[in-house]
């Protein structure tokens, strides 16, 4: 009895001390503003798909439907493959193609921040296999975890999933301040993190405010990263010149393969 109950403290301190990942994950960027494969439709918005784990995982859906599935097919990705969507905020240019997945998908299980209008749950749960409401953090699947809602104005949650590398957070716009995101995802799950990568929103800072931005995340050993989407030209350059070799190219079409 006394071990059980050990036990479940331990799990709610470590909420990650399980194994890693141990297939090769792929993160692909089928929805984004910013150019990387000619061959896709750009446009303004974010969508990330993580597979290689337990499920199939569509990180935001871009801000059109037509587009998004246009660029998944070019990238060979079928819909009937997705198993979760997670939404991050609820900003149209990450939420306006859920729906066009959602018609070619209904086996979908939605996962969104419990601060979205009761009329958007209710016509996702009319079309997909279940929504789930997540203010706390919560798992979503083996080794991948959302932050829970975060910030004030604007609620947002991450994607955090674990692997043999550290923790790699994928961000919607960053809302909440990049720098706070990965604060939390630290003291939450007591690990490193591995890579950093989406929206950071730093497209009104000026070059002091996103050296300092820079310089915590160092302090806070981000390993890589992969500024894109709302993160200003600017800023993504910044990061560029001071992670090196371990800044992430992220336009739309972009693939990222975590291999050990
Ligand atoms: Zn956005
Ligand atoms: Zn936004």
């Amino acid at each position: 009895m006394h071990k059980l109950i050990i036990l479940v403290f331990l799990s709610f301190l470590f909420p990650l001390n399980s194994l890693a990942a141990e297939k090769d994950i792929t993160l692909s960027i089928v929805y984004n503003n910013v150019i990387y494969d000619k061959n896709l439709t750009a446009a303004w918005g974010f969508s990330c798909l993580v597979e290689g784990l337990e499920k199939n995982i569509l990180f935001d859906t871009g801000g059109d439907g037509n587009i998004l599935l246009s660029n998944m097919k070019k990238l060979k990705v079928n819909a009937q493959d997705i198993n979760i969507v997670v939404l991050s905020h609820i900003h149209g240019d990450h939420t306006g193609g859920l729906w066009d997945v959602l018609e070619e998908n209904n086996q979908i299980i939605v996962y969104l921040p419990f601060s979205f209008p009761e009329s958007l749950k209710n016509r996702a749960y009319k079309m997909c296999k279940g929504v789930i409401s997540v203010d706390k953090p919560a798992e979503i699947c083996k080794e991948v975890w959302s932050t829970g809602e975060l910030g004030t104005w604007i609620k947002e949650q991450s994607l955090v999933i674990n692997t043999r590398k550290g923790l790699v957070i994928i961000s919607g716009c960053a809302h909440p301040g990049i720098v706070n995101i990965v604060k939390f995802v630290k003291s939450y799950f007591h690990k490193d993190v591995y890579l950093v990568m989406g929206g950071f929103h730093l497209t009104a800072y000026n070059d002091k405010q996103i050296e300092a931005i820079i310089k915590d995340l160092k302090e806070l050993k981000v390993e890589k990263v992969g500024p894109s989407h709302c993160t200003g030209e600017r800023a993504v350059e910044l990061f560029r010149q001071s992670w090196g070799k371990n800044f992430c190219e992220l336009g739309c079409g972009a693939k990222i393969k975590i291999v050990d």
